[in-house]
């Protein structure tokens, strides 16, 4: 056996011991344990038979942090334990693929795991809207309720006050609670359809919630996501891709002489025309390959899992189908001449964090447009300023 094992069978040995509370040798009967021993001489009891399910609990919550030699913290307990118990199937998947490729699961990247397989890295805005809508549902089902109740109340008096009317002979008192009674009903039966009525508006309130979310996220203009959702993209992106060990490339796009466009044919020809770069540039994107508006005629792409010489092509293609349609101011009829872009492109990978590889993208694209427009250059094979200039 190698020293490694040997520790390792140690160190499980002692943790086992630990948790199931025998002492440090561990001395049973010939390899009987107590609870067998026990269980011969009496009926079990409630204790006797659930503590061999928790022992076991506990033995694979001390094998999940032995196998990952993950050191005994509350964090890495709580990460263990939501794992053994399945109370976090995300995460275990994600640990299952990482150990599988043989990488560490060390505890900075437990901490970037349990991000992701969480709630996510929503804006404030947003978390802000999900505490509305968490409200309006609370408030929504106690109107139900209280509607139920005051109905409920209602069909039942209705029936006390004709049972009443029977016997109205037996005296004025008995009269005089009934029309009592009769007018409180009317009251009650006011309150239900003001509280159906609440009841609709706030179902209301819940939609327009939703579009308001959708439409935060959305340029519109373009009908792409706007910057703010590309940037809440791009955290999400980096984190998985980085999870899964897959590439992620980022690229910036910029429409050549846009301000032309506009001083030649006015502004709103030259949003026709954004909107036809918008939709060509979006017939890229797919479940790994994002589009977003990033700002006037500035264009943002991701390209999860893509290596760079993919997310290239992609992009470049896009650039020739745009660069070969010849538009036409449908105003009058007169040609936009050619409509292209410039892009700079980088793998995110590359750099010491995602600022400094849309850094990078940026830098490329200005090469692109420094040396001659109409390109898509990568970062870190970008030309020499003497070419770029020429
Ligand atoms: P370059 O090739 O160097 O990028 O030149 P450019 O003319 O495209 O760049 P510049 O930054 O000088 O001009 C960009 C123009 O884009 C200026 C601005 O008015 C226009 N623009 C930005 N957003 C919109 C928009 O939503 N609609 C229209 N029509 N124009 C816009
Ligand atoms: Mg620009
Ligand atoms: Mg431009």
């Amino acid at each position: 056996m190698t020293q490694h094992a040997s520790d390792e069978g140690s160190r499980r040995g002692k943790w086992w011991n630990w948790f199931s509370g025998e002492d440090a040798d561990g001395d049973t009967e010939q390899g009987q344990t107590p609870l067998a021993a026990a269980a011969i001489a009496h009926e079990p009891t409630a204790r006797e038979i659930w503590l061999p399910a928790k022992r076991r609990m506990l033995g694979k919550v001390a094998d999940f942090l032995i196998d990952h030699d993950l050191e005994v913290l509350p964090a890495t307990l709580a990460v263990a334990y939501d794992c053994v118990t399945g109370a976090d199937p995300r995460l275990a998947q994600l640990i299952l693929e990482r150990a599988d490729k043989g990488l560490p699961i060390s505890l900075k990247w437990l901490e970037d795991a349990k991000g992701t397989s969480g709630a996510g890295n929503d804006g404030p805005l947003v978390l802000l809207m999900g505490r509305i809508e968490e409200s309006l549902t609370e408030f929504s089902s106690t109107m139900s309720g209280a509607r139920t109740a005051t109905s409920e109340y209602n069909s039942a008096m209705q029936r006390h006050v004709d049972d009443l009317q029977q016997v109205n002979k037996a005296g004025e008192v008995i009269s005089e609670l009934a029309a009592l009674t009769r007018a409180m009903m009317d009251r009650t039966r006011a309150i239900e359809h003001n509280l159906a009525a609440s009841e609709q508006r706030i179902e209301a309130l819940q939609g327009n919630l939703e579009e308001t979310r959708r439409v935060a996220d959305m340029d519109h203009l373009t009908g792409l996501p706007n910057r703010r959702a590309f940037e809440k993209r791009l955290e999400r992106d980096v984190r998985e891709a980085s999870l899964a060990g897959v590439p992620l490339a980022v690229a910036f796009c910029d429409i050549d002489h846009f301000k032309r466009i506009n001083d030649t044919h006015g502004h709103p020809a030259g949003d026709r025309v954004l909107k036809v770069v918008a939709d060509t540039l979006n017939r890229i994107s797919d479940s790994r390959c994002h589009v977003a508006r990033h700002g006037g005629e500035e264009f943002a792409v991701l390209f999860r899992n893509h290596t760079l010489e993919q997310a290239f092509d992609k992009l470049d293609g896009a650039r020739e189908d745009i660069a070969e349609r010849r538009l036409v101011n449908r105003g009058n009829d007169t040609p936009f001449g050619q409509i292209t872009f410039s892009a700079g492109i980088a793998n995110v990978f590359d750099y010491t964090d995602q600022s400094a590889a849309l850094k990078a993208a940026d830098e490329a694209l200005y090469a692109a447009k420094g040396s001659g427009r109409n390109r898509v250059l990568t970062a870190g094979s970008l030309p020499e300023p003497a070419e770029q200039a020429a």
